[in-house]
């Protein structure tokens, strides 16, 4: 079991594997299923995945209210253009405005994730998608291929490809 540093998003504790009941969640869903909780923070969780590790990362109710907004009124917002041009389009769409915004917020697309950002990185994707339309999100995936080792080299031209003029 590799479950190595499950930080809680608002407190930085690490988190243990428990149930929904003793981790204070109110859902009945989650009474009694698996979730990974802070043991400082009340009601700070995270679900549980199939395969024992944490879905996102756990954070108090303040944070995970905002990740819903977040992905209700700005991920939804872009995905909702995507689909009414292309109505089976929804896991480009997806996966576009994910690297969109990790892009935007120059975080490594699996940090850029909305379940695991904290109550800032929410305002801050929150800022960077406002403005934003799907065909941000589309220009972008057509400017930047995924090349998966170099995630965060924006902002500091490199030296290593010397002097190009
Ligand atoms: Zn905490």
């Amino acid at each position: 079991m590799s479950t190595l540093g499950i930080y809680c998003a608002d407190c930085g504790t690490e988190c243990e594997r428990t149930t929904g009941r003793e981790a204070g969640a109110r859902d009945p869903d989650l009474i009694d299923a698996q979730v990974w909780a802070c043991t400082v923070c009340p009601e700070a969780w995270a679900p549980c995945a199939a395969d024992g590790n944490p879905i996102g990362l756990p954070a108090g109710a303040e944070t995970r209210h905002a990740r819903a907004v977040m992905r209700e009124r700005q991920i939804e917002r872009l995905i909702g253009e995507a689909l009414r041009h292309c109505p089976n389009g929804r896991p480009i769409a997806e996966e576009r405005v994910a690297s969109f915004l990790a892009h935007e917020l120059r975080l490594p697309l699996a940090e850029a994730a909305i379940d695991r950002l904290d109550l800032t990185w929410c305002r801050r994707a929150w800022l960077a998608l406002k403005g934003a339309s799907y065909a941000d999100a589309v220009r972008h995936a057509q400017t930047f291929r995924p090349r998966k080792l170099v995630p965060v080299t924006l902002g500091a031209p490199s030296s290593r490809d010397g002097a190009a003029a």
